[in-house]
């Protein structure tokens, strides 16, 4: 068995790894490659082996830096089965338009060329199949698949290969451990090779506890100085927490006005789409929930056309704005930032990873001022983080899940900037005592 890399290696986007194995080739992730601009030039440069030659792809869970070439492969001529579970493959399909859109937006904008167009997404869905957890199923002849839970967004996986012998599990995105909405990461009983995430392989998360108490004093405040709380929030996952989390301290605090907007088509459409698999939520939070009512929405303004996007401008504050993209380099959330963020009224919560060079970044590092469509916009609002809401595994739960999966030899750290791939990787290798590597891209390693 041959393991390759092409994508998320000393970084945290574009996951896409391939396995050989006889005359057999699947992929794991096809995943794009987002930030600065000359980064996302990558996404056109060739994959580094030949689409038309991979047998299967099996994709782990639904964001576009693990899904977001796929249109592509199937463009340049890959027509293999695709393998996922039901709500990956329904959430694949919404992220891939909604960023074809985007897409064609900036090349009618600045011109250049499209990384795919809808015809190859109408390529693309049919070849899905879907799988649902724990069920072992040989995809092409000699390598067999199991899915198991990551706990990470809905539908999210660890994969499991078995080929020759041998035994490989992928971690995709792990998890953070408990999860407010999904069980927390199926363990791998035993393996041979492990391929890891290590985005936060050096970093605690702060207690998750925090949490609720954070967001209630900073809505508490919000009201209080009748301020306006924007949060850039990530359509998949953390748009459900809010609203879930949103819904609580309405229910206990009592919010005798409308003042939540939820500004993302998108995730309206992902949050209908959790609505179809509670199957896929916690057990916790589905008793709660018997009504299967699990987001609040009635609490929420929904914004569907840009008009009435711009309508919540209208609204006297307090208001809080949900609105993507999450780490702000794009989308509905920069006419809002362009306007609020001058006031120091205001307040900027950001909830989940920040890229570096994006404006989420510039600001949490403590920019003073902006650029924004063109234009120079100071910043006086606050800026408050909430670190907790990750969807990530910290360096203290990677580390427990791999010293849980027996007989490991070598582990593969992927998907985390270096410091944090090399932070993990001398964790293990120094407390756990297994080989660790960090992989470089389109290098083979024999397994
Ligand atoms: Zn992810």
């Amino acid at each position: 068995m041959r393991l390759s890399f092409h994508g998320a290696c000393s970084e945290v986007t574009g996951s896409n790894i391939l396995i050989e194995s006889r005359n057999q080739k699947i992929l794991l992730d096809c995943g794009l490659f987002q930030g600065p601009r000359l980064h996302e030039e990558k996404n056109f440069s060739g994959f580094g082996y030949s689409p038309s030659e991979i047998n299967a792809l099996v994709l782990c869970h639904a964001h576009l830096d693990h899904v977001g070439r796929t249109p592509k492969l199937v463009k340049e001529g890959f027509r293999g089965r695709i393998y996922s579970t039901g709500p990956t493959k329904e959430l694949a399909q919404l992220v891939l338009a909604d960023n074809e859109k985007l897409m064609h937006d900036e090349v009618e904008k600045h011109g250049g060329e499209l990384l795919y167009d809808l015809a190859d997404l109408e390529r693309t869905v049919p070849l899905f199949e879907t799988i649902p957890y724990g069920e072992r199923i040989e995809i092409v002849p000699g390598i067999k698949l199991t899915l198991l839970n990551a706990g990470h967004i809905l539908g999210s996986c660890v994969c499991v290969i078995e080929a020759e012998g041998k035994k490989l599990a992928y971690t995709s995105d792990l998890g953070n451990n408990p999860s407010l909405l999904l069980e927390s990461p199926t363990r791998v009983a035993s393996a041979d090779y492990l391929i890891s995430e290590s985005t936060y392989g050096g970093r605690t998360h702060e207690d998750i506890n925090l949490r609720t108490q954070k967001l209630a004093w900073v809505l508490e405040n919000t009201i209080k100085d009748s301020g306006v709380l924007l949060i850039p929030s990530f359509a998949i996952e953390r748009t459900q927490e809010l609203l879930h989390d949103i819904d609580h301290f309405c229910s206990i605090e009592g919010c005798n006005r409308p003042m939540f907007y939820l500004d993302s088509p998108l995730a309206q459409k992902v949050t209908a789409v959790y609505g179809k698999y509670p199957e896929f939520l916690g057990s916790n939070i589905r008793s709660n929930h018997l009504d299967n009512d699990f987001f609040g929405l009635e609490r929420v303004q929904i914004t569907q056309t840009v008009d009435e996007s711009k309508e919540i401008n209208d609204a006297p504050s307090p208001k809080v704005i949900i609105a993507g993209a999450g780490m702000m380099n794009g989308g509905r959330i920069l006419h809002h930032a362009k306007r609020y963020l001058p006031d120091s009224k205001n307040t900027l919560l950001i909830v989940g990873y920040q890229a570096k060079g994006s404006l989420g970044r510039r600001i949490l590092d403590g920019d003073t001022e902006v650029k924004i469509h063109g234009e120079r916009v100071p910043v006086n609002a606050k800026v408050k983080a909430i670190g907790s809401y990750s969807a990530h595994a910290d360096a203290p739960q990677l580390e427990n899940y791999i010293k849980s999966i027996a007989g490991l030899k070598r582990v593969f750290f992927v998907h985390g900037e270096p410091e944090e791939s090399q932070a993990i990787a001398n964790t293990v290798s120094t407390k756990i005592g297994i080989v660790s590597i960090i992989p470089e891209t389109g290098k083979y390693y024999e397994l």
